[in-house]
């Protein structure tokens, strides 16, 4: 029978929880579950992986897009966006500000930028690599070919991040352009995972059209697809967007879904994320405490941060990153957490 409780320990047990199940307990949720599913799932977070929290330094290389995203600041319309490169050095420079730092984990995110070819970013992680060889690398860089996936994973990328955004196809088309579908951004997170990537995927809670039936189709897609990691982060409008007016993303739904997913898919690595973090100044702190165990700050050269607007009012975007670090550290000693200075495998994946 559908009653919150059941439901609850449904989850706290691990056993598998249906659809409807997931619907009833969205619809019904109140503080006091919030509350025993974020104890659970910190204690089970806690239990795997222990009171550590995993870093990724996030190198933002480039605002330009070639895709029209009706959510992300960076679209290809926004004629306000004020576009920048980096230059190969400068992103192998950030890469090794970040290792000085006690980063083992080095994100290279984008836009889908052309200039930045195939060719273009295999020397540039090949350059990463050398200089570094016990860093792990993720690419963020969207959506690619079957033979391109292959050949940034021959060259040592390690990992690769594509949030599905949305399972649903309708809702996949309320959120972007006709050029974009969700049967292509499944298709690539299907190639990365065979491929062998550590693979993320993730979407955002609140985004424009989105029902408790499309969450609920998420948590599934995500049970079964079985990332390595999942992103989801609040939806948080851009003026200079067609959906500019829209309301963001809940902070207690989000936590709510963190704590969900931390019960359903215990291993995964799981962010607090910049996103979480600017829309409630303890954000991050409180995800980590809903059953979050990964923080990504930022390692972009403080002159071009601000030009990464995804979203208004981003975080951390006037600060060098080694102040970020002493933040957060401080942050997380706060709640009782340490950072971590190793690579952070997801213990299901970890390559031998
Ligand atoms: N071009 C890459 C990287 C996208 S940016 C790619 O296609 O994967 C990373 C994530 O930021 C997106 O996947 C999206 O889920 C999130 N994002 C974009 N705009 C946002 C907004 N307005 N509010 C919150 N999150 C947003």
């Amino acid at each position: 029978m559908n009653d919150v409780r059941t439901i609850v320990q449904k989850l706290c047990d691990g056993a598998d929880i249906t659809r409807d199940e997931i619907i009833f307990l969205l619809n019904n949720r109140d503080k006091d579950t919030a509350d025993l599913l974020a104890e659970k799932a910190s204690a089970v977070s806690k239990g795997i992986y222990g009171n550590k929290v995993y870093i990724r330094g996030l190198i933002e290389f480039t605002n330009y897009c070639k895709n029209d995203c009706y959510y992300c600041g960076i679209r290809y319309s926004n004629k306000n966006a004020s576009r920048y490169r980096l230059s190969e050095e400068e992103i192998t420079g950030c890469a090794s500000c970040g290792y000085d730092l006690g980063f083992r984990t080095i994100v290279l995110q984008g836009g889908e930028d052309p200039f930045f070819t195939d060719e273009k970013i295999i020397r540039i992680v090949r350059e990463i690599k050398r200089e570094h060889p016990d860093v792990a690398v993720t690419l963020s860089i969207g959506e690619k070919s079957h033979e391109s996936y292959k050949a940034f994973y021959d060259a040592g990328v390690d990992r690769y991040l594509l949030r599905h955004e949305t399972a649903d196809h309708s809702h996949y088309a309320k959120l972007h352009p006709s050029s974009l579908s969700a049967a292509n951004r499944q298709r690539c997170l299907r190639d990365l995972k065979e491929i062998g990537y550590q693979t993320g995927a993730g979407f955002m809670v609140g985004s424009p059209y989105q029902t408790y039936e499309n969450i609920a189709d998420d948590l599934l897609f995500l049970r079964d697809l079985d990332p390595a990691m999942i992103g989801i982060g609040p939806f948080i409008p851009h003026k200079d967007t067609p959906f500019a007016d829209r309301p963001q993303g809940s902070l207690e739904l989000t936590l709510f879904l963190l704590s969900m997913i931390r019960l359903m898919i215990p291993e995964v690595l799981l962010p607090a994320t910049t996103a979480l973090g600017t829309i409630d100044p303890r954000g991050r702190e409180l995800g980590i405490l809903a059953g979050a165990n990964v923080v990504m700050p930022n390692l972009s050269p403080v002159g071009v941060r601000k030009k990464y607007a995804l979203y208004d009012n981003k975080i951390c975007t006037g600060e060098e990153a080694a102040e970020c670090m002493n933040c957060l550290a401080g942050r997380l000693r706060n709640i009782g957490y340490e950072i971590a200075v190793d690579r952070g495998d997801n213990i299901k994946y970890k390559k031998t």
